[in-house]
């Protein structure tokens, strides 16, 4: 059997502050396989960008992962010293974030950046980095790529931005891109060819895709499978199409409430009471129970783990076996 391409095993990162360690990922475990794409949803502040951090290798001090591994095709890379991290950030995991310019540099050519990059992780003379660079262009979706190549950032819009960048994330044929929140500062219209792009490239690439957003719209779009994320852990993993049909968790069906329908028929408008804890204050037992409508007396002190339910894991006593208490109405 292969390797997923990406594995966490129990991550654990946690910041040291001067009132305590807090933290901000607490024993999270999934994989994401070859060609599949993994949505991580979650209000601000629930770790998903956090994890992604922790998986290239990012996490500023005083951040560091405390515990737990993270394997890359059956590699472990959580280890390794920084300038080999530094390596399979380049080549083995490729990153898109919200704004395309923290990724390109507005003073070179797009046609330089991609080449420069290309030719950093490849053998390919100048002249078949420039060719391999129009044709990724082309499959991005820009036009006349043999002219554009030399543009500068600046002379392409937000989303043609984006599909350069998503160019650069592929130059090297990464096993993993991480993308955060790509399409969010992105209009409507251009955020679906966004979201359609990445889903092709996706599969022909054979690409695996951790797909950071809050937005469950975009997740139920393009992801194969979703995780949802509150105060740092897993509340619900699973299969994209069930997770959107019969959300297990109390907080996923809330966050389920932020998907409208193009009709507007049927869209549930469910608000989450609360906001998301701080990291200084995480409620006792399960994080959500101040928030939660179905919450009950156990769920104030003890902490729910996942666990299979249906084609999902869940963590929610809702959902515990046996069940040894009734929730409240
Ligand atoms: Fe709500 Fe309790 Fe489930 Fe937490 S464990 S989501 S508080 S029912």
């Amino acid at each position: 059997m292969t390797a997923p391409a990406l594995s966490l095993r129990h991550l654990q990162v946690d910041f040291a502050t001067r009132r305590g360690t807090l933290h901000a990922i607490d024993d999270v475990s999934f994989d994401i396989a070859r060609g599949e794409i993994l949505g991580v949803v979650g209000e601000s502040g629930a770790g998903k960008t956090v994890t992604g951090l922790a998986v290239i290798g990012l996490i500023d001090p005083p951040g560091r992962i405390s515990g737990g591994e993270v394997h890359l095709s059956g590699q472990r890379i959580d280890n390794l010293a920084p300038e080999a991290m530094r390596a399979v950030r380049g080549r083995r995991i490729g990153m898109i974030f919200q704004d395309p310019l923290t990724s390109l540099d507005p003073l070179y050519r797009v046609g330089d950046q991609l080449v420069e990059t290309i030719r950093t992780h490849t053998t390919l003379s100048a002249t078949a980095a420039r060719r391999r660079a129009i044709d990724l262009l082309a499959e991005v979706g820009i036009t006349a790529p043999d002219r554009r190549i030399d543009g500068y950032p600046h002379e392409f819009s937000g989303g043609m931005r984006q599909r350069v960048v998503i160019a650069l994330a592929l130059c090297a044929e990464p096993e993993l891109i991480i993308a955060d929140e790509p399409t969010t500062a992105l209009d409507v219209s251009v955020q679906a060819q966004i979201i359609t792009l990445l889903k092709r490239l996706a599969r022909e690439h054979g690409t695996a895709v951790m797909l950071v957003t809050h937005d469950m719209g975009v997740i139920a779009e393009i992801a194969d499978r979703v995780a949802v994320m509150y105060a740092g852990r897993l509340a619900e993993i699973g299969p994209v199409r069930d997770v959107v049909r019969q959300p297990l968790h109390p907080y996923t069906r809330g966050l389920m409430g932020a998907i409208p329908t193009l009709d507007g028929v049927g869209a549930r408008l469910i608000q989450i009471p609360g906001a998301m804890p701080r990291l200084t204050a995480i409620p006792s037992g399960c994080a959500f129970h101040p928030r939660c409508p179905l919450a009950f007396e156990r769920c104030r002190h003890q902490r729910p783990e996942p666990r299979i339910a249906a084609r999902q894991a869940v963590a929610c006593h809702l959902h515990d076996e046996p069940p040894t208490e009734d929730p409240a109405p």
